[in-house]
C-alpha cells in the first residue's frame, strides 16, 4: 500500500477500505507517513468529507493507536466529558472536580488549542508544574486516589489523534466532521469511560456554525460511542459568543476558580451546571436533570466542588500557591481597557473573532511546537443583549506588546455588532439528545 494512492482515494471521493484506514493511521502514527502527506490527505477529507463506516474505522483505529484502559478495576462506572471546542470553553477545569465531588469519578482526556478555539491541556498548563503527559498507570493512579485525572494524548494514549490533532491545527484542517468526530470519540474510547457527555457547540465560535451540523456531529459521534457499548449523550450548546468572559489560558483558569467559589459569570455557570447534570443523570447519581443541577449548585455553592479541584491539580503536580492566590498565574505585561465608542445594545461578539484575537496575541499556535503566552487574552465586560453607555469598559485585553494590542483593539471592534433595540441574548442550551 502506498500513502499517495490513499490521498487521491479520498481526494477522487473513493471510499477507503478498513485495512487503508489501519495503514494510514499506524503509518502516521509511527512516522512513516511523513507530514506533508497526512496534511494533504486531512485537506481532502476536509473538502471531501467521509461516510459513516469510513469515520468509525479512522476512529477505532485512532483509538487503538496506543492503549485502550480498562477502568473497572479501580472504578465501576466512571463519567467523562468533551466539547466539540469553543472560545471561552473552560467548562472541563469546573466541571470535572464538580462532578468528581459528587462521588463519581471522571476519567478525562483532553486536547490542546485547535484553530481559534482554546484547549483544555494549555489552560491546564498555565498552572505551574501541572503534568498532562502521563502514562497508563499514572492515569490510572490518580483516578483511583483522587477520582478525577484529566490528561493529554501521549505515547500511551491515543497517540494518533496527538499527531493529527496538532497537524490539524496549523494546516487550516480543524472544521471537518469525520476530523472532529474521530479525534473526540478515539480519545473517548481510549480513555475508558463509561458514560460520555459530549458538548455539541454551534455557531460563529464553533467549528459547526448550523445547529443542522451540529446535530450531525452529535449523532455520529454517539453512534460511534453505544456501538463500543458506552452511554452518550449531547448538549447542544450556543457558541456564538464566547463563553463566560474570559478567553485566554491563564484568564480562563482565574475565571474557572471564581466559579468553583461559586462566583464566575452567569451563562459559564449554567453551562457547567447543564454538563455536569447530565454527566450525573447518565451515571445514575440523579433521578433527572433538575434534581442533577440543585445538587451541584450547593457543591458550588458551598466549597465542596472548590476542594476537589485543589486535590486534583496539586495530584497532578499544579502549584497550590497559585490556586490560593490566582493572581500568581501568568500575568501579561500590558493590561488595556477598550471604552465603548458609543452607546446601545451589544448585539453580537462574534466568538471566533475574539478566538482568532488571542491566537495572535500569542495564546494560540500559528506553527507545530509553537510556545505559548499563558498570561495573554481578553476578558468581556458585557455580553450580548447588555446595554452599554460610551466610554464605559467594554472589555479589558492584556497583551505583550504595544503592537499586539493595538491590532487586537481593532479586530475585536470589528468583532461586535450594536443595535438601538433591545436584543434578546442567545439561548445558552439548544438541544439535549440523548
Ligand atoms: N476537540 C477535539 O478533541 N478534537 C477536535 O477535533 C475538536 C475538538
Amino acid at each position: 500500500m502506498r500513502a499517495v494512492d490513499i490521498i487521491a482515494k479520498t481526494r477522487d471521493k473513493q471510499k477507503l477500505t478498513d485495512e487503508e484506514i489501519k495503514f494510514w493511521v499506524e503509518g502516521y502514527t509511527r512516522g512513516h507517513i511523513p507530514d506533508y502527506q497526512a496534511s494533504a490527505w486531512c485537506m481532502a477529507v476536509l473538502l471531501n468529507g467521509l461516510s459513516d463506516e469510513e469515520t468509525t474505522a479512522l476512529t477505532l483505529h485512532m483509538a487503538r493507536s496506543g492503549d485502550t484502559l480498562d477502568l473497572h478495576p479501580i472504578a465501576p462506572f466512571v463519567v467523562d466529558k468533551h466539547s466539540t471546542g469553543g472560545v471561552g470553553d473552560k467548562t472541563t477545569l469546573a466541571v470535572a472536580p464538580l462532578v468528581a465531588a459528587t462521588g463519581l469519578p471522571v476519567g478525562k482526556m483532553s486536547g490542546r488549542g485547535l484553530g481559534f478555539s482554546g484547549g483544555t491541556v494549555d489552560k491546564l498548563e498555565s498552572i505551574e508544574g501541572f503534568r498532562v503527559d502521563l502514562s497508563k498507570d499514572q492515569f490510572m493512579a490518580l483516578l483511583r486516589e483522587h477520582g478525577v485525572v484529566v490528561s493529554g494524548q501521549s505515547a500511551d494514549l491515543a497517540p494518533a489523534d496527538g499527531k493529527f490533532y496538532a497537524l490539524r491545527d496549523v494546516t487550516a484542517t480543524v472544521p471537518s466532521l469525520p476530523l472532529i468526530a474521530a479525534s473526540i470519540m478515539s480519545k473517548k474510547i481510549a480513555s475508558g469511560a463509561d458514560a460520555i457527555v459530549l458538548d455539541v457547540k454551534v455557531g460563529a465560535g464553533a467549528f459547526m456554525k448550523t445547529q443542522a451540523q451540529a446535530e450531525a456531529l452529535a449523532r455520529i459521534m454517539i453512534a460511534i460511542g453505544e456501538g463500543v457499548g458506552r452511554k452518550v449523550a449531547a448538549v447542544l450548546s450556543d457558541m456564538n459568543q464566547p463563553l463566560g468572559n474570559a478567553v485566554g489560558n491563564a484568564l480562563e483558569v482565574k475565571e474557572a476558580i471564581e466559579t468553583l467559589h461559586g462566583g464566575g459569570p452567569a451563562d459559564f455557570r449554567e453551562h457547567c451546571l447543564t454538563v455536569a447534570g447530565k454527566m450525573l443523570e447518565l451515571g445514575g447519581k440523579a433521578p433527572d436533570l433538575a434534581a442533577a443541577i440543585e445538587h451541584l449548585a450547593g457543591l458550588l455553592d458551598g466549597g465542596g466542588a472548590w476542594r476537589k479541584f485543589e486535590e486534583w491539580i496539586t495530584a497532578q503536580g499544579g502549584n497550590p500557591a497559585q490556586l490560593a492566590d490566582p493572581a500568581l498565574l501568568p500575568t501579561a505585561p500590558i493590561v488595556d481597557p477598550l471604552p465603548a465608542p458609543h452607546s446601545g445594545y451589544l448585539a453580537a461578539i462574534n466568538a471566533a473573532e475574539v478566538g482568532q484575537t488571542v491566537v495572535d496575541l500569542g495564546g494560540g499556535r500559528a506553527k507545530k511546537g509553537d510556545a505559548i503566552d499563558y498570561g495573554v487574552g481578553v476578558v468581556l465586560h458585557a455580553k450580548a443583549g447588555d446595554f452599554i453607555e460610551a466610554g464605559k469598559p467594554l472589555l479589558t485585553v492584556y497583551a505583550n506588546s504595544r503592537a499586539s494590542l493595538e491590532a487586537a483593539k481593532e479586530r475585536l471592534l470589528a468583532a461586535i455588532s450594536w443595535s438601538d433595540e433591545p436584543v434578546s441574548p442567545p439561548e445558552p442550551v439548544l438541544k439535549i439528545i440523548g
